[in-house]
């Protein structure tokens, strides 16, 4: 199926942001006709931005190449589920589906966590499709935490 390519893509922004040191989320937008229209990894680090996770990097880049500070009709793909910052930023982008990856027990915001759709104050709420390549993204996150461990701990076992 289509969505699976493109999550592909995520993935491939992924492993291009912890190539860069940076924690491996990836995220594409892809416009009405499924052209992808944006592709990002997070840059948090390289940024010096606490909020250059790659849907927010994504949903900006997408939203320059429209014109416009909505994207009715596109899908967002991120290899996690958003946080509630970029949650709540795709809910403002009215984007018409989402599709992630891994869950995120510790900060997610969709499933878990404030739940930003489920709120009142979410104007519009996409369709949201979790465990999208789940094990792809998981692992990603998984050797990443582990390498990054066994490279703080001296002499440690990885
Ligand atoms: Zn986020």
């Amino acid at each position: 199926m289509s969505f699976t390519s493109h999550m592909h893509r995520a993935l491939a922004e992924a492993r291009a942001a912890a190539d860069r040191a940076e924690v491996p989320v990836g995220a594409v937008v892809v416009d009405p006709a499924g052209r992808i229209v944006a592709a990002a990894g997070n840059r948090t680090r390289m940024n010096s931005d606490p909020t250059a996770h790659a849907e927010i990097l994504a949903l900006r880049a997408a939203c320059a190449a429209a014109g416009s500070e909505r994207l009715p009709g596109h899908d967002l793909y991120v290899t996690l589920e958003p946080c509630p910052m970029c949650a709540a930023a795709i809910s403002f982008a009215r984007i018409r589906r989402l599709y992630y990856g891994a869950a995120d027990p510790k900060s997610g915001g969709v499933a878990r966590g404030p739940r930003i759709f489920e709120h009142p104050q979410a104007h519009h709420v996409p369709e949201v499709y979790g465990g999208i390549a789940e094990a792809e993204a998981e692992a990603l996150l998984t050797d990443f935490f582990r390498a990054r461990r066994g490279a703080d701990a001296s002499g440690g076992d990885i």
